[in-house]
């Protein structure tokens, strides 16, 4: 069983600033435990549904974008007990290991030599977790070296669209996945450079060969929250025959023989 939980959904800087849809990114539960995106709220959501950040194998962060890794490098302690012992994966675009012209590295060189190991993958990578398998996905964002991933899975592939303009590129790398979760920032009719909208889903879903079963649309942006994303989600549901979600803390996903399951869960009380 392949166990997917969302501890945000939120995306862009509106959003973010304001925590309208927090910004956590996600928890994968397979043969090994791995966070996604950790943006800011990361670490608070993970114990907010019980997702011991102790427990974590490997960290993917992809790209060096404020509410995708505002929160790794306290990840990164959780993962290594507190940067006591060495250990766990860092697999990240090169702009969050080194930096680029505009940021600084999202990973002090202290946190980065308590990992295990250190990934700084291309498209087309593949990088073993476990019985899994990542297989590195590109992006065509204004962060150049961002990368997302397919993983595969013995019960189906589980493919991660991050920030991304559409290109056709990408059905060559998704196509068939079983699971897709893709950052869909905008709605229809508004869309923007270097992101998804709802318009670019569609026409991706409607030309892949073998569709998912289903799509779980995060990183909603301010102008997608207040279109809302539930609607939107039913029209690309409605016109592409993919079961269409619409992320948000506490959403979880089972995937196993049967058909994929989904709950919500409700939040650990804090004192
Ligand atoms: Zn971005």
């Amino acid at each position: 069983m392949i166990e997917i939980t969302f501890l945000g959904s939120g995306g862009g800087r509106f959003i973010t600033i304001t925590q309208f849809r927090s910004t956590g990114g996600f928890h994968i539960r397979a043969s090994r435990n791995m966070h996604v995106d950790p943006g800011p709220g990361a670490l608070v959501r993970a114990w907010r549904y019980k997702l011991d950040p102790r427990k974590l194998d490997a960290i993917f962060v992809s790209h060096r974008h404020v509410d995708h890794c505002n929160d790794l490098e306290v990840m990164v302690e959780a993962m290594t007990g507190g940067a006591l012992k060495k250990r766990g994966t860092l697999i990240a675009s090169k702009s969050v290991v080194y930096g680029d012209e505009t940021h600084t590295p999202a990973v002090s060189k202290y946190h980065m030599d308590v990992l295990e190991s250190i990934h700084i993958p291309e498209p087309g990578s593949k990088i073993a977790l476990g019985d899994e398998e990542l297989v590195i996905t590109p992006s065509l964002h204004s962060d150049p070296s961002t990368i997302g991933f397919r993983m595969r899975t013995r019960y189906g592939d589980v493919s991660y669209i991050p920030d991304t303009a559409y290109f056709d590129e990408l059905l060559d790398w998704h196509d068939g996945s079983r699971l897709l979760i893709a950052a869909v920032t905008r709605p229809r009719d508004m869309g923007i450079p270097y992101h998804l909208s709802t318009d670019d889903i569609v026409i991706m879903l409607k030309k892949m060969r073998e569709k998912p079963e289903a799509l779980v649309m995060s990183h909603v942006g301010m102008k997608m929250h207040f279109a809302n994303p539930y609607k939107e989600a039913r029209y690309v549901e409605n016109v592409t025959g993919v079961k269409t979600y619409v992320a948000k803390e506490g959403f979880r996903l089972m995937m196993g023989k049967e058909e994929i399951a989904v709950r919500t869960l409700r939040p650990a009380r804090f004192v």
